[in-house]
């Protein structure tokens, strides 16, 4: 490809909507332009990218014993009334109408759709172990969409779903997409980590997250910094505390005035303890109902740890008001003695002894507060988010927190949908069975977002060789020298012919501006025919990612610069 007849339009400015860094590069780096609110067209480099990581997938969903479908964008209400979901899904489904009245959405997940084509399909178990996929556009009405490719209300995904006849087949296929994911962002060139993910209420199930590492992702990953146990914030585990090693004696419970202070810090300070030493109360809505969540000053609630405690589907921290309707006690001043609402406890609450809590009174705490002896809870479980202080759960060493952006997501649903939408197969006995399903995301759109959160400097982007649009750039430094032309264009061919994906800047413009839109663009290799081509017979090569420069004679840079990136894609298992 030439870059003078390539819709390449790259901006010299960062425009103002852009928060993020890919976002930002994917704007200023001409590979995406917004049509409205989370929908962006995609231009010719920006598709490039997104078509790498497809063939990549499409190759290892193969290898996995996956068949690629393409099933229809326009989903027909009665489905999702069928599964459940209509009235469960919220805002986020798109739901219109069409002309003769019918309720439609528009697909922002197809577990409905294939589940609907496999119970008219497949009557039998030989017709199993079976594995769809396909490559589409979602679309999601999310309530924020920003971030460009990030978080998009239209975006391309791959879903797999899987179907099996007994358990043991179906943690097969599980292992077996797993194996494929990590095969994917691997050959990606990613540094990413499979984290346990929480599965909600489902029983039977299980799930993996693949999160690219990048200190700008949405979430924050649990890693084990000696075995491999790694999980979400949801989902990670706490060490069950230990108990008192010496029982101390309980103290009598004391009233004291703390005026004004209502925050933990301020408390502490006040009273001069450390936050380890008071127990918060705070107030969630269980599926609307109040409930206190008693947790150690220097820990915080995880919600989704307490909903799957509760057995809720939906808990979401109270505000003030709420909080005053429900107890008739302002925050700051909450506490179990005699609250009037439910209460649960964080494990770590049940082994203190003497702490603080709120009086249930304006402008008071109460001091040496002991559960059992002050108070009931309904419920001790591990409700609190994990911290870097924790150990890991599997092995005791030291735990990691960093961030990381969600790419890729592996579930076994077990029989949930097959049971709503009545899908069954006789089993090799002429039983009637139901479907035993995975479901199986990754987000290709978001992948190359992800990629340049992770790899970018401030000159631009640095592609991964395996997601680059281009693997070589081959600049021409002086479009108007014969002898220069001639070699740019000599190696040219020469690339193509070898198989080399090359972009040749054939533009007349300065040697300066090249160089910027070549380190904006994040191709690998920049190949430049200049001055010591003209002097020397010399090209100058120069990797992106590490700046360094080489310089080879004409005649040996094709095959050079080829063996290069194959032995680069190679060791990516490519
Ligand atoms: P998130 O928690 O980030 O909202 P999700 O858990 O709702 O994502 P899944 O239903 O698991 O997403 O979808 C599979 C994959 O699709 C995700 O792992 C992610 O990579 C991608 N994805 C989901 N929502 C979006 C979005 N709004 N824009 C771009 N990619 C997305
Ligand atoms: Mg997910």
């Amino acid at each position: 490809m030439r870059y003078s007849q390539l819709l390449l339009p790259t901006l010299k400015e960062t425009p103002a909507e852009a928060e993020v860094i890919s976002h930002k590069l994917l704007l200023r780096a001409g590979f995406i332009r917004k049509l409205t609110s989370g929908v962006y067209s995609y231009l010719p480099l920006g598709l490039a990218a997104i078509r790498k990581v497809e063939k990549i997938v499409r190759e290892e969903m193969g290898n996995g014993g996956a068949q690629e479908v393409l099933l229809p964008m326009v989903q027909p209400a009665d489905l999702w009334i069928e599964s459940g979901r209509w009235e469960k899904y919220g805002p986020e489904l798109l739901r219109f109408k069409d002309r003769h009245d019918r309720e439609s959405c528009l697909g922002p997940t197809h577990e409905e759709v294939i589940t609907d084509l496999v119970r008219r399909e497949i009557h039998s178990y030989r017709g199993l172990p079976l594995n769809l996929y396909q490559i589409q556009t979602k679309f999601r009405d999310e309530i924020r969409p920003r971030f460009g490719l990030m978080r998009g209300r239209e975006f391309i995904m791959k879903d797999g779903y899987s179907f099996d006849a007994t358990e043991e087949e179906a943690n097969k296929t599980y292992e077996t997409m797993h194996y494929a994911y990590h095969r994917v962002f691997t050959r990606c060139g990613l540094k990413f980590r499979a984290v346990e993910a929480d599965t909600g209420t489902i029983g039977g199930s299980f799930s993996h997250e693949f999160m690219v590492l990048a200190d700008t992702g949405e979430d924050t990953l649990v890693i084990c910094k000696k075995c491999t146990y790694a999980a979400n914030m949801e989902k990670a585990a706490a060490m069950p505390p230990a108990p008192p090693v010496q029982e101390p004696a309980l103290l009598p419970l004391e009233k004291r005035e703390t005026p004004g202070k209502r925050k933990v810090e301020a408390v502490t300070e006040f009273l001069a303890i450390s936050p380890r030493n008071l127990v918060k109360t705070m107030v969630y809505l269980a599926d609307g109902k109040p409930v206190a969540v008693l947790v150690r000053g220097d820990h915080e609630v995880q919600p989704v740890k307490l909903k799957n405690a509760l057995g809720a589907m939906e808990v979401e921290l109270a505000d003030d008001k709420q909080v005053f309707d429900a107890t008739g006690v302002p925050t700051g001043y909450l506490g179990p003695i005699g609250l009037n609402i439910r209460v649960v406890a964080d494990r770590e609450v049940a082994v203190l002894r003497n702490f603080v809590v709120g009086a249930n009174e304006k402008n008071f705490h109460c001091l040496n507060a002991n559960l059992g002896r002050d108070f009931e809870v309904e419920k001790i479980a591990d409700l609190r988010m994990v911290t870097a202080e924790d150990r890991c759960p599997v092995c005791g060493a030291e735990l990691e927190l960093t961030r990381g952006i969600e790419v890729g997501h592996i579930f076994k649903l077990g029989t949930s949908y097959s049971e709503a939408l009545n899908a069954k197969f006789l089993d090799s006995e002429g039983k009637e069975q139901h479907f035993i399903m995975g479901c199986y995301g990754i987000g290709v759109s978001r992948t190359v977002a992800a990629a340049i959160e992770q790899n970018h400097d401030k000159d631009g982007i640095i592609f991964p060789l395996p997601l680059a649009p281009f693997q070589v750039i081959l600049l021409n430094l002086s479009p108007n020298d014969e002898a220069i032309t001639g070699a740019a264009e000599e190696l040219y061919r020469a690339f193509r012919k070898e198989g080399v994906e090359v972009l040749l800047d054939d533009r007349d413009e300065r040697p300066g501006s090249k160089f910027k839109d070549a380190d904006l663009i994040g191709i690998p290799y920049r190949v430049m025919v200049g001055k010591s081509f003209a002097n020397q017979g010399l090209i100058e090569i120069r990797n992106r990612a590490t700046g360094e420069t080489t310089s080879l004679p004409f005649g040996e840079v094709v095959a050079g610069v080829a063996a290069t990136i194959r032995a680069a894609l190679a060791a990516v298992g490519g």
